[in-house]
């Protein structure tokens, strides 16, 4: 029998309807597949030990009755540690599920754990987590992009058949591209945020990551909708998304920015995904020459949008009603600097100092509110782009995997990872990261796919039909 870790979401979801497979037997599966690799991937910050009759009695009728997910530790559990893998929130267990929690067990999934991060969801590689860093699947040795390694690699290593992360400057996208899965960053408002620890409250959003293109489509519509909860989640219907999965991109027209074919994209992403858009052309999408001026600076004011309102939300972390507090201290005051000053790692040190600056009195006006006049600039860039095409295709990450270590010691190399998934938080747009290619290393290399806001749908259906006429999204990680 083939080995139900592998299997998609939508595939267990056909046998366990037929009665050919028990969710136990797929979590049976995937904790041996756990035990045996996780102390290299190290993937999991936390493994749960689901019930094995419980997950079978799971109402079959909910849409992903019996389906394993793991779930990104900046989403609250109830009742299950949830620290952003920082020190400053060890032990911290939240007293309610986030929305996205309380929809996936409304549907019968049934969650296997929490996974890795970079601190709060600072960075791009996994390694500023406070738990030490993933390993890319594909090479030990490399990262496997971040801040949602942890769930982009257990994907990619057959250890959870879903998984959740969230995305504020690409952090669903990139390590969805570096381990050769499939990630979608939803629109601004699509999903609601409520019980996700903020980073940067007008950009994060959580989406899947997953196996192919019909588990995202399917994920995404357990997860989306309008939640009173959260009043930035925006209350327009949740579409039939599988009804976007048409093989069929004749006459969709497909923009090509020129200002992401430039110094810094490594060649052969450059190369894979050209290829990727000539199938889309072979296929009958019309490619359009595009122009979206303001991207050099996009990610400039992302660091300075992101830090300012990071800033802001790391405020709470005080050691007073929950998490880390220093042993000892001589006032309140001194609580405060010894507790943040043992709590929090060095990026997010960087990032409180950073964002404090920009929002100080004198400097408001030269930085923050200049970033933000430069944001509409930016998503003007695309009102104007989307009138002469439907969908805009980049590469997602400029270069594959780099190695662990590689760029700790420069941050600005670091934050020049995300320079292709930034503009689409800044602009509120929906994008999902699709495997493309592969280096000459194996290593994997993804394509992004960008929409109008809501319009989910139009990118499910060229993510589709390209996907159903690759192979690339078949290729596993030799573990
Ligand atoms: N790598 C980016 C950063 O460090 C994006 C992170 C994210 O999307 N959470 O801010």
């Amino acid at each position: 029998m083939e080995k139900l870790q592998s299997l998609t979401a939508h595939r267990l979801k056909e046998l366990i309807e037929k009665g050919d497979v028990r969710p136990s037997n797929i979590l049976s599966d995937l904790f041996d597949r756990i035990k045996a690799l996780d102390g290299k991937v190290k993937a999991f910050v936390r493994v749960n030990k689901p019930d094995a009759a419980e997950a079978d009695r799971v109402n079959k009728a909910g849409k992903l009755a019996g389906i394993p997910i793991t779930i990104k530790d900046n989403i609250c559990v109830k009742d299950e540690e949830t620290t952003c893998a920082s020190k400053i929130l060890a032990d911290f267990k939240p007293p309610y599920d986030a929305t996205v929690i309380k929809k996936l067990r409304a549907e019968g999934a049934i969650l296997m754990g929490k996974s890795n991060m970079d601190e709060f969801a600072f960075g791009s590689s996994c390694e500023t987590s406070c738990y030490g860093p993933t390993k890319n699947p594909w090479d030990l040795e490399r990262i496997p992009g971040g801040s949602s390694g942890g769930s982009a690699a257990a994907v990619a290593a057959d250890e959870t058949i879903l998984a959740l992360g969230s995305d504020t400057g690409g952090s669903i996208r990139q390590p969805a591209s570096l381990c050769g899965v499939v990630g979608l960053k939803p629109t601004y408002g699509r999903v609601s945020r409520y019980g996700l620890i903020a980073f940067a409250s007008s950009l994060d959003q959580i989406g899947p990551i997953t196996k192919d293109v019909e588990d995202a489509a399917l994920l995404l519509g357990v997860i989306a909708g309008h939640d009173e909860m959260d009043s930035t989640s925006v209350d327009v219907p949740v579409p039939d998304y599988k009804r976007s999965l048409v093989k069929d991109v004749r006459g969709l027209r497909i923009g090509v920015p020129k200002e992401y074919f430039i110094k810094g994209l490594d060649k052969e992403v450059e190369d894979s995904v050209r290829g990727a858009i000539n199938v889309l052309k072979d296929l009958g999408a019309k490619i359009v020459d595009i122009s979206l001026p303001h991207t050099e600076y996009a990610v400039s004011t992302y660091y300075i949008i992101a830090p300012a309102e990071a800033s802001s939300n790391l405020a709470r972390f005080d050691g007073v009603q929950y998490g880390h507090r220093a042993k000892t201290s001589k006032d309140m005051i001194d609580m405060y600097i010894k507790t943040r000053s043992e709590g929090f790692g060095n990026e997010a040190k960087r990032r409180i100092l950073l964002g404090t600056y920009c929002l100080s009195s004198g400097y408001y006006d030269a930085y923050y509110l200049k970033a933000q006049k430069v944001r509409t600039r930016i998503r003007e860039d695309f009102d104007k782009a989307f009138g002469a095409c439907d969908l805009v295709v980049t590469p997602t990450s400029p270069t594959a995997a780099f190695k662990i270590g590689e760029k700790m010691d420069d941050p600005l190399s670091m934050y020049l990872s995300d320079i292709y998934t930034i503009p689409a938080n800044l602009a509120g747009l929906p994008a999902m990261s699709i495997p493309c290619g592969f280096s000459k290393n194996s290593l994997p290399i993804g394509m992004q796919i960008l929409a109008k806001p809501f319009d989910e749908e139009t990118i499910f259906r060229a993510a589709y039909t390209f996907e159903q006429n690759t192979e690339f999204h078949k290729q596993k990680p030799k573990l």
